[in-house]
C-alpha cells in the first residue's frame, strides 16, 4: 500500500494531495490543512465547518478560498450533514449548492456523497475521524466518505465501493482509494466498548489494536479502514495511505481529541474535471 499524501502550494493555500489521483488528470481534489484561513482562535483558521461555532462568513470565506483554487464555485458544491452513520447517496445537479453556504439546506444523515457529474464538487468534513476519497477513472465517477470510529465499524468504506460498483457500474480492479489524516493508533485510544464493535467488524483480526491501560485500547483506524476496503475488492496497491496523525501534528491540523473539541475542521473535495 502507497503510503504519503503530497503537500500542495498553491500561492499561499497549503492543501493536500493524493499522487494517485493526480496522476489520472480526472479530477481536482484536496484535503485542506488548518492554515491560511481567515477565522480566529480557537479555529484558526481554515476552518471549513459551519457546525463548530465560528462565525459563518468565515467559514463561507474560506470555502470560497479552496473552492476557487479547485476551480468551482460554492454553488457548485455539495455537503452532508453528516451523523456518524453509513448511509451513501449519489448526487447530481439538483444537489449542487446543498450546504454550501450554511449548515441548515446540507443533505441530512448522509456520510457518503458518490457523484458521476463532472463539475460538481463533493465534499466532507473532519478533526480525526478518518477521510475516504475514491476514484473510478474508466467509469468516471467519484466519491468522498466520512468515518470516524463509528462509521469505520459499519463498513461505510465498504458500502461506498458496493454504490459505486452497483449504482455506477464501477469496475473494482480500477477503483482507486485513499485513507485520508485522522487520529492515528499513536494517540487514538478507546475503551471496551468501542472494541466490540471493532471485533465485530473485523472478527479475528486483533492487529488493528493494542492493549493500553486496563479497560482500553489502541486503535489504529487507517489500517482497519484499509482492511476492509480490500475486503471489499479493492486492490492493495490502489489504496494510499495519507502518513498524518490529526493528533500528532497540531500544527498541520485540527484536532477534536487534542483541543478537546474546542477546534475547527477540515475538509476534503473531489470534482471529476470537464465540467
Ligand atoms: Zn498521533
Amino acid at each position: 500500500m502507497p503510503v504519503g499524501f503530497i503537500i500542495k502550494q498553491d500561492g499561499s493555500l497549503t492543501t493536500l494531495t493524493i499522487p494517485s489521483f493526480t496522476a489520472t488528470s480526472a479530477v481536482a481534489h484536496a484535503f485542506t490543512t488548518r492554515h491560511t484561513g481567515v477565522s480566529q482562535a480557537p479555529f484558526n483558521s481554515l476552518n471549513m465547518d459551519f457546525k463548530v461555532g465560528d462565525d459563518p462568513q468565515n467559514v463561507i470565506a474560506n470555502r470560497d478560498r479552496v473552492c476557487g483554487m479547485l476551480g468551482v464555485g460554492l454553488d457548485r458544491l455539495v455537503a452532508a450533514d453528516q451523523v456518524h452513520g453509513d448511509q451513501v447517496l449519489t448526487v447530481d445537479l439538483s444537489h449542487a449548492g446543498r450546504g454550501a453556504r450554511s449548515n441548515g439546506d446540507a443533505l441530512p444523515g448522509v456520510d457518503a456523497l458518490v457523484t458521476a457529474v463532472p463539475g460538481l464538487a463533493l465534499s466532507s468534513y473532519y478533526a480525526d475521524c478518518v477521510p475516504l476519497f475514491f476514484l473510478d477513472p474508466f467509469r468516471r465517477v467519484v466519491a468522498l466518505a466520512h468515518a470516524g470510529w463509528k462509521g469505520s465499524v459499519l463498513r461505510i468504506g465498504e458500502k461506498t465501493v458496493r454504490h459505486m460498483v452497483e449504482r455506477h457500474g464501477c469496475r473494482l480492479p480500477n477503483i482507486l482509494a485513499a485513507v485520508g489524516p485522522s487520529i492515528g493508533p499513536c494517540c487514538y485510544e478507546v475503551d471496551g466498548a468501542v472494541m466490540a464493535q471493532v471485533e465485530k467488524c473485523l472478527p479475528g483480526e486483533p492487529q488493528y489494536t493494542v492493549q493500553g491501560r486496563s479497560g482500553h485500547w489502541w486503535l489504529d483506524l487507517p489500517q482497519l479502514n484499509s482492511r476492509v476496503l480490500m475486503q471489499a475488492g479493492i486492490k492493495a496497491e490502489n489504496i494510499t495511505l495519507s502518513g498524518y496523525c490529526t493528533a500528532c501534528r497540531e500544527d498541520l491540523f485540527f484536532s477534536h481529541r487534542k483541543q478537546c473539541g474546542r477546534t475547527g475542521r477540515m475538509a476534503s473535495f473531489i470534482m471529476l474535471n470537464g465540467g
